[in-house]
């Protein structure tokens, strides 16, 4: 009888154990890694309404994704210390978060700034020093300012994992969205990329990857984090596998599609030593949202990056960069001079047939 019992016990809790397994699992997996936040439109309306000492859920989630690119200084917090308080030290976080991204600064969690956080992007951290932005360029680079050191002019080889693809694409297909990214930088500066066959000697390693992918910065599947690369002379550059990567939207119809040009061109500025713009139409800007194509470089780009290497010889400003000044302001004046210099014109011409 003893026995009995105790075999039933044990099927018993082999039972139960059984069917609790998809909970824990399914608990497991519905975990959501820092970097990628997803809210409800619901959540997002109890976030928007917000303000200094409220306490409201989903603000400890946010604090660990601004940690997590650098807006707060982990040394002072542990991410499981996190509270859902709108404290004093958010709202100066938040004010930074804004500034970096080109925002306007409210220090609230605005409908704009909530948009800017659900979208996707770069895993690289953004470089927080306010100090070293320029009066016009808002351009940064990493701690130390490192770069290539060879001589000038510079030739950098560059390679694809085998291990490590993706199979939507083709190779070709890959290959070429890459070699058009590298040619965008090296007509700008005096380096030329190489592709090579010889991975494990290219100065340059590129390869996408799955979740935890063993340097300590896991990708967390579709959109949040895109791709991430190391500043110089490290020559990694890593693509979140699990992304729906196109070269062509009008054959990938996908909403989550993101455009491997504009990442790899942006990535590739990490590898030369360029940080986090805060120029919304910069290729060195974090976010991409999907579906969208931001691959040309602009003024931004070029002024930092040839601060670093100089100027390509054979480069010259054409004039698709002429619109791009336009955003700063600039060309705005030069704009406004012509059109009074063509009224001035057109007034003595007309003055002149009068006469
Ligand atoms: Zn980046
Ligand atoms: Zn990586």
């Amino acid at each position: 009888m003893f026995l009995l019992l105790t075999h039933s016990s044990t099927l018993l809790f082999t039972l139960l154990l059984l069917t609790s397994l998809p909970c824990i699992l399914s608990r497991t997996l519905t975990f959501s890694p820092v970097t990628k936040i997803s809210l409800t439109n619901h959540n997002i309306q109890r976030l928007a309404d917000a303000g200094k000492g409220s306490t409201i859920t989903g603000i400890s989630e946010i604090k660990k994704y601004f940690s997590h690119f650098g807006y707060i200084n982990i040394s002072l917090h542990n991410n499981s210390t996190f509270s859902d308080i709108f404290d004093a030290e958010f709202e100066s976080v938040l004010n930074l978060y804004q500034q970096k991204l080109g925002l306007q600064v409210t220090g609230k969690l605005d409908s704009n700034t909530l948009s800017h956080i659900t979208t996707p992007r770069c895993g690289v951290p953004d470089t927080i020093n306010v100090d070293s932005f320029h009066s016009t360029e808002h351009y940064l680079y990493f701690p130390g300012k490192p770069r290539w050191t060879r001589p000038m002019p510079m030739s950098l080889t560059y390679s694809f994992s085998r291990d490590y693809m993706i199979r939507s694409l083709s190779l070709h297909e890959i290959r070429e969205a890459f070699k058009r990214a590298f040619s965008r930088w090296a007509s700008v500066i005096p380096v030329s990329f190489v592709e090579t066959d010889d991975y494990s000697f290219a100065d340059i390693k590129i390869g996408f990857y799955n979740g935890d992918h063993g340097d300590g910065e896991p990708f967390d599947g579709v959109l949040g984090v895109l791709a991430h690369s190391f500043s110089p002379e490290s020559g990694r550059l890593h693509l979140d596998a699990a992304e729906t990567w196109a070269v062509d939207f009008g054959s990938e119809k996908s909403d989550v599609a993101v455009d491997l040009e504009s990442v790899a061109t942006h990535e590739i500025g990490h590898l030369l030593g360029l940080s986090h713009s805060s120029v919304k139409e910069a290729v060195m800007y974090p976010s991409l949202k999907a579906r969208d194509k931001r691959a040309d470089l602009k003024m931004d780009d070029i002024k930092g990056v040839q601060a670093l290497y100089g100027s390509n010889p054979n480069f010259r400003f054409g004039s698709s960069l002429e619109s791009d000044i336009s955003t700063n302001g600039a060309d705005l004046r030069v704009r406004s001079l012509r059109l009074a210099g063509i009224i001035l014109f057109s007034f003595i011409q007309s003055l002149c047939l009068c006469i």
